[in-house]
């Protein structure tokens, strides 16, 4: 079986193969010539990996699955939530300032930090959560996965991506996650969660019946 992985995070698609490795070809959009980007415009992680799906399927004409990661931070009443990719967009624009860029990690970062700074004593528990849609001949299905933890007072490490370097899995307190080698961090990631239920769920309903 051959799949469309809608995305172009070559760690993401390290992290699918891995998993799939005995299920299913995992094919990037890019290896297909197709570099064009579906726009995230729903308000929860199932939209929006549902929007990514059908508009790969569409783009790839293959059959496909997409992820969507929020992080939800309990002092800031979940936030960024769905907003992650933008969180210091959203914060500039709230508070008047210039706009920078779309999925400025750095920028998010600061703005998530200097958001906390506001809220002394208040406990720093957040945590990640990843919905997988998996569109199938023309059906979906849904996989969730989960890291909780909580959110570092500053950056340390430089592996992985995106919050990575404030974000401490309650597996390993004395790090940050990106501090975690590679296969750890897959080991205990959302993603890998979702990606794996999705294997699981590949294995027991399609290849048995190959
Ligand atoms: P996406 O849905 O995977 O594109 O994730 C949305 C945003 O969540 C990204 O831009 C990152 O800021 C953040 N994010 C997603 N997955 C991770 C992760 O594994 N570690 C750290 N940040 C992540």
């Amino acid at each position: 079986m051959k799949l469309v992985f809608a995305t172009g995070n070559k760690g993401k698609l390290r992290e699918a193969r891995e998993i799939l490795a005995d299920l299913a070809e995992v094919v990037a959009p890019s290896e297909l010539g197709i570099f064009d980007d579906v726009a995230e415009t729903g308000s929860t992680l199932k939209e929006n990996s549902i929007l990514k799906a059908r508009g790969y399927r569409e783009l790839c004409g293959m059959d496909c699955f997409a992820d969507d990661t929020g992080l939800e931070v309990d002092a800031l009443g979940g936030a960024p939530g769905v907003h992650a990719a933008r969180y210091a967009q959203d914060i500039a624009r709230r508070d008047g300032l210039s706009l920078p860029p779309d999925h400025d990690f750095s920028a998010n970062i600061d703005t998530l930090l200097s958001e906390l700074s506001k809220c002394p004593g208040a406990p720093r528990t957040a945590r990640f959560r990843s919905v997988v849609t998996l569109l199938l001949d023309g059906e979906e299905h849904f996989f969730e996965g989960t890291l909780k933890g909580r959110i570092a007072q500053a950056r340390s490490g430089s592996g992985g991506f995106g919050y990575d370097p404030v974000f401490i899995a309650d597996e390993y307190p004395d790090r940050s996650v990106a501090e975690l080698p590679e296969e750890v961090k897959n080991a205990i990631s959302h993603r890998g969660k979702a990606l794996r239920a999705m294997a699981q769920w590949i294995k027991e309903n399609i290849c048995v019946n190959q």
